[in-house]
């Protein structure tokens, strides 16, 4: 039996850890509540995902064993409207996003006229997205931004750190992920060059706009993934694929992305690396994204991500918080 990590909306509208195994969700602090009295006092604080983060190398163990026990303990499921997942993680101290990390990616961008990242010459690049301000959970709307009319999408491995990383070598990279999710990088792709600012790439405007981050469904500890450079990736818009690659191709592994960043900042737990998409977005199309869309994201062992698009100001459904 295996345990995923997620979060839920109680009754109270707070915010709760969970677990999430053979699809029932269950209370975190409920469960280890009759697990382990003495470890529930260790880890009482911890009623959130990031709580559990700031002390994973005990939660992954406890994580572990709650799993192979919870049919032994006479605890009920969560079920009804207060089972409505949240993004795993609220909030990851930074979201950092890798810049073109599949070559078929970097050549749509281009026009076909970059088609190779040579490692010998290139390194990693990364931006950020405000993480309070754009993660929304699974099944909540993609608000359509009022100044874009090119929204796109970006389906991504996302990595989540569990131990602190500063400084740390490629060798030792992997010992610092907690898990992994879902993420979708959206793009406002008509707010990116900025013609009142020659030479300037407007990140904010472009990735960092409120809700450009839906994560999820649930945190899979790193334990569970055998290999997560060989898990194929997926994304649909209604019933339309548009891209379907595997992490095996990506450039900069997670480790190599993981030691370039710790160079630079000390990655803290509930960081999330968002590791770059392959072909197949909007903008190599034309296409974009519109109200009453659909996108669906499935990575393999990592389960689905989908949100519905909305225009901005749409009235949320109770189901969709
Ligand atoms: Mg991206």
């Amino acid at each position: 039996v295996s345990a995923q990590l997620a979060t839920y909306m109680d009754a109270r509208g707070e915010p709760r850890a969970a677990l999430q195994i053979d699809g029932h969700i269950y209370d975190w602090a409920s469960a280890l509540e009759r697990f382990d009295p003495v470890c529930h006092e260790r880890l009482s604080r911890a009623s959130s995902v990031l709580g559990l983060l700031q002390h994973w190398d005990v939660a992954a163990r406890v994580l572990d064993e709650l799993a192979d026990k919870i049919y032994t303990l006479d605890i009920a499921p969560r079920s009804g409207p207060d089972t409505q997942l949240l993004a795993p993680v609220l909030y990851p101290p930074a979201v950092f996003c890798s810049g073109p990390n599949y070559t078929c990616h970097l050549a749509e961008m281009t026009g076909g006229q970059r088609t190779d990242i040579d490692k010998r010459v290139t390194r990693p690049f990364f931006f950020t997205k405000p993480a309070a301000h754009t993660i929304i959970g699974p099944g909540a709307p993609i608000e359509l931004p009022r100044l874009a009319a090119k929204l796109d999408w970006e389906a991504e491995l996302a990595v989540v750190i569990g131990k602190p990383a500063y400084e740390v070598g490629v060798e030792r990279a992997m010992e610092h992920v907690a898990g992994y999710t879902i993420i979708n990088d959206l793009s406002a792709r008509d707010l990116f060059q900025r013609d009142d600012w020659p030479m300037w790439k407007d990140w904010l405007a472009c990735k960092g706009f409120t809700g450009a981050a839906p994560l999820g469904p649930t945190l899979v500890p790193a334990n569970q993934i055998a290999d997560p450079h060989n898990l194929r990736l997926q994304l649909w818009v209604n019933e339309q694929l548009h891209q379907n690659s595997s992490t095996a191709r990506m450039v900069f592994s997670i480790a190599e992305q993981i030691a370039f960043l710790s160079e630079r900042v000390a990655l803290r737990p509930g960081d999330v690396i968002a590791t770059g998409t392959p072909a197949g977005v909007g903008m190599a199309k034309g296409v974009f994204l519109q109200p009453g869309d659909r996108v669906r994201i499935e990575i393999e062992g990592l389960g689905a991500l989908e949100n519905p698009v909305t225009a901005r100001g749409a009235r949320r459904t109770s189901s969709e918080q």
